[in-house]
């Protein structure tokens, strides 16, 4: 195989500048982050094996400084060079002689093998500022869906972020998968703010399409009426979701006149023509067409949405206008009356709002292609200058490892989940699983996650009522160290996994030791109340021992100063994230208690009967009885939580009376509904003692691994 090279030391500049020469605009040290087009595998074998913790290594060439020794930057241009010297080889050797294909690639994998990783780090006057901003964990950092890796975020200006995210075509109220999307992003819309970014963020709505003429003319009304109305549908599931309004929200039938400026422009660079009133974009006249994607031009169709048509001048050339059809809502335009095709809309909304060239483009990972990709061509062809920093892509939905389709009669709309579910449920069960990979639609994930928030919000609710008391009087003694690292750890943990791509998975976590250290820290200030109740009482004499015992303890108010410590840090992290509730706790609490109701099918009345024939049965040590009724319970997807002191306290009789409030608090069942078998009913009574301290989801998405 004497055409593989054997090692990129034994490359010569040379080799490298003709290899430049060939391609018109490469440039060596030109060469940012966002452009990759070397094969991405090998790229990312050299990357990981040259700096996992590294972010930006696609960079790395454009960091080399110019003044730097030609050896170095040789040795490290090598590897890319190669690849790409290895990608022209194979795509020039003819189809049909797969005997030569597969020994070249056989030889280009063990050529990447023996390639060993080259010292792209090369220490320099210039470079120390970089790497700090690299190593600082609380830096922002993106997956960036054109470049295929995690790269720091820079707005284009200082302070300021321009963000444009697809928005939904309403015909129809909107699924799950919206949610999903829209989640996702307002996630980030709501990082962005906190981390004090103006932002400025753009979601528009497609209220003219094929499917909303379809329906209008099924329903008998115009198309503005029917978008209209679903539009507004579309507006409170968000707002039961608790996703920020954006800045502009804009629809198609507002910007028709910016719509045909901009195809008009198109026009006039070359890049579309026009066939009786219907204007086509000619993806030939477009060299980086698919770059995002990645895909090859001659198989981009079985992705497209249209049907073939045999007047294109390539079957990939796609509509920007379309000639009015009978009967079809219609505007004036230089090619005659129509509408715009489905993609120009956001080419031209974006441009209009945020300028050509600006920061985040987001939207579901199916409208990479052909959505996006046509969107980056039209942009480019009618202002070449025009840019996004950062495409940002969300995973799909799937139900029960399946995908979702309306075909497999498993679709669900926003409103079908929020009739069984709390919204606040919901959308931690969305932040579970990070944004870029698939969510797993189930009731049980659906139940865990109700149980979860509900949880959260009992804790935050004991915690203020706790506190009410000491609310208005001012305690001077600091937060004791040890609970007050616990707060500056989760703050920082909070900033570094939020900020390493918005790791929500771990954030979420991330709250346990909150909680935990909420509830034990309610529990000793409950005991330690009692306890100077009592000899406050028998009014006995403090004997010199105990009391010098009890100053090496904690006092009472180092717990109140450490509850309210503890609170304000979860309040704010859970507020950041939109899962803090506008309506008081007991309210939500009252709220996700009457949705396990409704799913378990019992009444309040029925579920009270039940929680007094297990307290009679716990006072009266019939322990198996008390254990059938939580069973019986847990299996119709309810679940009675005591406080961890509880059963403890009643077994041994401890000196600490069994209060109302240590009665029982319903919430979901932790594992939703069981086939009852023992094992699964102890297995899952252990765990309802704390359900969110001893239960690791299992639902956690493979975000981690990403
Ligand atoms: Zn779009």
């Amino acid at each position: 195989m004497g055409c593989v090279p054997a090692h990129p030391a034994q490359f010569h500049r040379k080799q490298v500048l003709k290899r430049a020469e060939l391609k018109p605009g490469f440039k060596l040290a030109d060469r940012g982050p966002r452009r990759a087009p070397f094969p991405l595998e090998l790229g990312r074998q050299k990357r990981a094996s040259v700096d996992p913790s590294s972010t930006q290594s696609a960079g790395r060439l454009s960091q080399i400084p110019a003044s730097l020794d030609l050896p170095h930057r040789r040795f490290a241009a090598a590897p890319r060079f190669l690849a790409s010297l290895l990608r022209s080889f194979t795509a020039a050797v003819p189809r049909s002689s797969l005997l030569l294909r597969s020994r070249v690639s056989a030889a280009a994998a063990s050529w990447s093998a023996l390639c060993s990783p080259p010292p792209l780090r090369v220490p320099t006057m210039a470079e120390p500022e970089m790497t700090k901003a690299e190593e600082d964990p609380t830096k922002l950092r993106l997956f960036n869906s054109m470049t295929k890796e995690k790269e720091i975020f820079t707005p284009r200006v200082e302070g300021k972020v321009g963000m444009y995210v697809c928005g939904v075509t309403p015909y129809d109220f909107s699924h799950i998968g919206h949610a999903r999307a829209y989640v996702a992003f307002d996630v980030l819309y709501r990082y962005l703010k906190f981390l004090g970014y103006e932002v400025e963020y753009v979601r528009n709505f497609t209220d003219i399409d094929d499917k909303i003429i379809k329906r209008a003319n099924e329903a008998g009304e115009t198309v503005e009426s029917l978008s209209g109305r679903f539009i507004n549908e579309f507006l409170l599931d968000m707002a039961e979701l608790q996703c920020l309004s954006p800045t502009h929200e804009p629809r198609v039938i507002e910007h028709i006149e910016h719509i045909i400026e901009l195809i008009t422009k198109i026009m006039e660079n070359g890049k579309g023509y026009e066939m009786e009133g219907d204007v086509y974009f000619s993806v030939d006249s477009f060299p980086e067409y698919l770059r995002l994607s990645g895909r090859k031009l001659d198989n981009n169709l079985a992705g497209a949405r249209v049907a073939f048509d045999s007047r294109k001048r390539n079957p990939a050339d796609f509509a920007l206008w379309k000639s009015a059809k009978e009967g079809e809502r219609f505007w004036d335009s230089p090619w005659g009356r129509g509408r715009p095709g489905w993609h120009i809309e956001c080419s031209a909304m974006s441009a209009h709002y945020l300028g050509h060239v600006f920061d985040i483009h987001g939207g579901g990972k199916d409208l990479i292609f052909p959505h996006h990709e046509n969107e980056i061509a039209q942009s480019r062809a009618a202002y070449p200058d025009s840019e996004v920093k950062c495409w940002m892509h969300n995973g799909f939905v799937n139900k029960d490892d399946r995908k979702m389709a309306k075909s497999e009669n498993n679709f669900f709309t926003i409103r079908d989940i929020l009739a069984q579910y709390h919204p606040m449920a919901l959308r931690f069960f969305l932040m579970r699983t990070h944004y870029r990979s698939d969510v797993n639609h189930s009731d049980k994930a659906l139940m865990i996650a109700s149980d979860h928030v509900y949880y959260i919000y009992q804790t935050l609710y004991d915690c203020e009522e706790m506190l009410s008391v000491y609310r208005k009087g001012g305690i001077s003694v600091p937060v004791p160290a040890e609970e007050q690292k616990i707060v500056d750890e989760h703050h920082s943990e909070f900033l570094k996994y939020m900020s390493d791509d918005l790791k929500t998975t771990d954030v979420l976590d991330g709250f346990m030791n909150l909680l935990k250290a909420i509830n034990s820290n309610l529990n000793d200030l409950k005991k330690l109340q009692q306890k100077l109740e009592q000899q406050k009482k028998k009014q006995q004499p403090q004997k010199k021992q105990q009391q010098k015992q009890q100053q090496e303890q904690k006092r009472p108010e180092d717990h109140v100063k450490t509850l309210f410590a503890l609170e304000t840090e979860l309040k704010n992290k859970l507020s950041i994230l939109g899962l803090m509730p506008p309506l008081s706790l007991e309210e939500v609490l009252k709220q996700l208690k009457g949705k396990a109701l409704e799913r378990a099918k019992l009444t309040e009345d029925q579920l009270q009967n039940q929680i007094e024939q297990r307290n009679d049965a716990r006072r009266n040590k019939q322990f198996d009885m008390s254990d059938r009724i939580r069973k019986d319970l847990a299996a119709l997807g309810i679940a009675l939580m005591d406080e961890p002191t509880d059963q403890q306290a009643n077994r041994q009789q401890t000196p600490y009376p069994q209060t109302s409030s240590q009665v029982q608090r319903v919430h979901s069942a932790v594992f939703g509904r069981l086939d009852g078998s023992l094992d699964q009913v102890r297995q899952m009574q252990k765990r309802l003692i704390c359900p969110y301290h001893q239960h690791k989801p299992s639902f956690r998405s493979q975000a981690s691994a990403m």
